[in-house]
């Protein structure tokens, strides 16, 4: 069944991460974000997605990270974790098995109970996002009009939320439960010690991503980025760090506390930082980005996308052309070109995007 001939881009890549969007709506409105209050009108169904992700499977993308909007406002999303186990076996997979499924939340709803049926389901690892340690952080990143009691009851569901993922299963040495915050300068940077002393408490890995130029209307610009330096210096002031550096085509750059953790039973977790306005990192990129309504984006910034429904229900009737959405895949990959981050200015990271903002898609659509 091998299939030895590896699908490479145009500038070598080849395929690895599958970011599939369930949905673009949301239960929370993060100014930074700037979900969309509706779906689009062609949703993809849970037999559709299965065959969406198991043609991407067979080209080569080995990991799933299933997200949105917010992923926990699909009803399906434990039936379709549960539909997807069957790719796990590699002797049906020419080009392997599908290894990792991940999922990003807000865990705004991620309760005892759904954290149990996730993992039942064979849901790999929980990234949750927090981007603040008190109710008045947590309501202004969120998007909570009703004020600081609004953001310290989300924030004890979500601090909840850690501690159900954790007894369901995962675990957070282990790389299954992680948080991210984004910073933006002026919103949240106050929260960058109070964020890393939480996370070394829960004993769990702290992603911080800088504030990127996705989408048309979360007003970004440069001033508001928090160069991923500045935030390790900030943070390696008060608890020294040593680079663990970065895995191949991982997204995050990754530091160890000196003193491991000290305040965490298990050790205190690691840092990693998402540099993609400081350090971009398209050289060996490897995700493709489904929306909910299956159109494929080869780059986070891409001004558009590419219809994959036309495979999937052709003459809009159920029952996918399963050899056409192989070829229409395969030949989107085999065409990829992009490298945004990396083009953004003449030097990459310290100029204004090349691209007018008019012409990106936004965030919560593209699924982060
Ligand atoms: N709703 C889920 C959540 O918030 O985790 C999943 C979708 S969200 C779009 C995925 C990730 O993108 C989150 O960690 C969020 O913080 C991050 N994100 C959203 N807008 C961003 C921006 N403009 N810059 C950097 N990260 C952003
Ligand atoms: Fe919702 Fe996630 Fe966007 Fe915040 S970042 S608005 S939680 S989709």
């Amino acid at each position: 069944m091998a299939e030895p001939a590896s699908l490479r881009d145009r500038l070598g890549r080849p395929p690895g991460v599958l970011r599939l969007s369930l949905t673009a709506r949301c239960n929370l409105a993060c100014p930074y974000c700037c979900p969309d209050s509706q779906e689009p009108p062609e949703l993809l169904s849970l037999t559709e997605r299965l065959q969406l992700v198991a043609a991407a499977v067979d080209l080569g993308f080995g990991t799933l990270r299933l997200t949105g909007g917010e992923p926990l406002l699909n009803r399906d999303l434990e039936a379709l974790i549960g539909g997807l186990q069957a790719l796990r076996d590699p002797s049906s997979r020419p080009r392997g098995p599908l290894q990792d499924i991940a999922l990003t939340t807000n865990g705004a709803l991620l309760g005892a109970e759904r954290a149990r049926a996730l993992k039942a389901a064979g849901l790999d690892r929980i990234t949750i996002s927090l981007d603040g340690t008190d109710g008045e952080s947590v309501a202004r990143m969120a998007g909570l009009l009703a004020g600081p009691s609004a953001g310290e009851a989300l924030l004890a569901k979500v601090l909840a939320a850690v501690e159900h993922a954790r007894a369901a299963g995962f675990d957070p040495a282990a790389g299954q439960l992680k948080l991210n915050a984004v910073i933006a300068r002026g919103r949240n940077d106050d929260q960058l010690l109070p964020l890393a002393a939480l996370a070394r408490r829960l004993g769990v890995e702290l992603r911080l991503i800088e504030f990127m130029d996705v989408g048309n209307r979360n007003g970004w610009n440069l001033e508001q980025v928090v160069p991923a330096a500045e935030m390790l210096q900030r943070i390696g002031a008060v608890w020294p760090l040593q680079p663990v550096g970065r895995a191949s085509a991982a997204t995050a750059n990754r530091w160890r506390y000196r003193d491991g953790g000290l305040e965490a039973a298990s050790g205190g977790g690691q840092l990693a930082v998402v540099a993609s306005i400081s350090a971009p990192f398209c050289g060996d990129c490897n995700r493709l980005r489904i929306t909910a309504d299956g159109v494929a984006y080869t780059c986070l910034f891409a001004s558009s996308g590419f219809d994959l429904k036309p495979w999937l229900r052709p003459g809009g009737r159920p029952g996918a052309d399963r050899a056409g959405l192989d070829a229409a895949l395969r030949g989107l990959w085999r065409e990829r070109q992009d490298r945004y981050s990396e083009e953004r200015g003449p030097e990459a990271g310290s100029a204004e995007p090349s691209t007018p903002a008019a012409a990106h898609a936004e965030m919560a659509y593209l699924g982060g």
